[in-house]
């Protein structure tokens, strides 16, 4: 008997998730992602600040699955789902296309980096989504202090020791932490001409708090550990222009400013990728303002209970876009389809998040952690962002690993991870230099 059909667009938390709970159904898994890799996206920002490597975070998708024999991986990028037809058109990266026949189709897209429809601020403000992102993050960050040490203007000089942040998020208050624990602890004594720790890093958020998520509370410890560390909050700004060169914000009051930086990075928005757009327009399904796709309680689209959404990219009750809600959603997909596979007749039950609680690093020491009515902070908060951090990571070697890059940049502040390639240094230029900047 062929054994039923599901394919799975995306390797991200939700769509292992949903693979893993099929491992022992009799059914046949077609894992399609654009990326070879499953990444841990919640730790991109430690990778861009070099305390941890590529291989840390990311793993590829089929050594993940190795074991789950009935799941077969496709590096493709899906472009459209045929409804009628029941298969998924990707794309492969080399060229060419595939068609892909589901019985069920799970799809675990996730979201991408909005710039609030100014495309164009992409090229001189990376966003932190992929690991794309966080390389060229690092790359821009380890490249401001060479340039600023370099520089024959004292102008200039200070224009690279300026780092803009956008978002006040998690991950723009990770990225502002990170910088300036660089400047400060990592680069001392490296230099000769500037002082690393003259680094200026300048956050800018839309709402009047950082980490509003987090609670008044939690959103007043991080700006005041920000603060500590010598970050400058710039709260109820928007930005109206960026380049190469700066960014120009609009104050509360309606007064416009620019701040020149030669770093600029963007951790504000999300949207939906195309796939949500296309999957949308095929079964008439509803999308949220960011393209979130709408699902009913069973994550099903209406009137198409062969298909489901998961994670990021589903939209229900107002979840919040984390890891959690990924992992969850994709196991309820998963376990949904081998119900329906078993031909078990009770109806699987809604799906129920359970809020397990959410985290940000700040710096060395200080963390915020709400869980439920446990909202904890520095130290405490530090060794419960540790410790769920671990528990999280997939595989006992990136665990491992992990720990040990943590341990030496909590003791030493080093990083080991502080390689870049500059661009135009490849082997077709050969009087090219790579900066390789790995420590001893
Ligand atoms: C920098 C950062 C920090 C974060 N920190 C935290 C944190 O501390 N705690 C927390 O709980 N959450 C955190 N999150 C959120 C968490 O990582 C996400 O909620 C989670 O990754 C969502 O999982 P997902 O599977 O829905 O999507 P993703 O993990 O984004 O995976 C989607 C996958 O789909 C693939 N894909 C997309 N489109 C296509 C297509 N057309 N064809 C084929 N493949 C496609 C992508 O390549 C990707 O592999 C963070 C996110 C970021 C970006």
């Amino acid at each position: 008997m062929t054994p039923r059909r599901v394919v799975i667009i995306g390797g991200g938390f939700a769509g292992l998730f949903a693979a893993r709970a099929l491992r022992r159904s009799p059914v046949a898994v077609t894992l399609i992602d654009r990326r070879a890799h499953h990444l841990f996206q919640p730790l991109l920002y430690q990778c861009a600040a070099g305390i941890l490597s590529e291989g840390q975070i990311a793993r590829p998708l089929r050594a993940v699955l190795r074991r789950h024999t009935n799941v077969r991986c496709l590096l493709a990028d899906a472009t459209d789902v045929d409804v009628k037809g029941r298969a998924v058109h990707a794309r492969r990266p080399e060229g060419g296309s595939v068609v892909v026949p589901y019985d069920d189709l799970i799809v675990a897209a996730g979201m991408r980096q909005s710039y609030f429809g100014h495309d164009e601020f992409a090229a001189h403000a990376p966003g932190m989504k992929t690991l794309e992102d966080a390389l060229e993050i690092r790359r821009r960050i380890y490249r401001a202090f060479e340039m600023a040490e370099s520089a024959t203007d004292a102008r200039d000089r200070r224009h690279w020791l300026t780092f803009a942040l956008v978002g006040g998020g998690p991950t723009g208050v990770e990225l502002a932490g990170q910088i300036r624990e660089i400047a400060g602890h990592t680069l001392d004594r490296e230099f000769r001409t500037i002082d690393p720790l003259k680094a200026r890093v300048l956050l800018f958020e839309g709402a009047d708090k950082v980490l509003a998520p987090f609670g008044d509370r939690l959103a007043g410890r991080a700006a005041r550990a920000l603060r500590d560390l010598g970050v400058e909050l710039h709260l109820g700004t928007r930005v109206t222009d960026l380049d190469e060169r700066g960014l120009t914000v609009k104050e509360r009051d309606g007064t416009t400013t620019r701040h020149p930086a030669r770093t600029v990075l963007w951790t504000a928005g999300v949207e939906a990728p195309p796939i949500a757009g296309a999957l949308a327009r095929a079964t008439g399904a509803g999308q949220d303002g960011a393209g979130r796709i709408a699902v009913e309680p069973d994550l099903t689209l209406p009137g198409h209970p062969e298909i489901r959404v998961v994670g990021d990219v589903m939209a229900l009750d107002h979840l919040p876009g984390l890891a959690e809600v990924a992992m969850q959603s994709g196991a309820y997909a998963g376990r949904a389809v081998r119900h329906a596979v078993e031909a078990r007749t009770k109806k699987p039950k809604p799906f129920t998040y359970v809020d397990l609680g959410s985290a940000a690093y700040i710096s060395r020491g200080r963390a915020v952690v709400k869980a439920g009515p446990v909202h904890l902070s520095g130290v405490v908060g530090w060794l419960a962002w540790l410790f769920i951090h671990i528990a999280f990571l997939t595989g006992f070697r990136s665990r491992l690993g992990a720990v040990l890059s943590w341990a030496v940049v909590f003791a030493s502040g080093a990083r080991r991870e502080r390689a870049f390639v500059l661009p135009g240094t490849g082997p077709a230029q050969q009087d090219g230099v790579t900066a390789a900047l790995r420590e001893p």
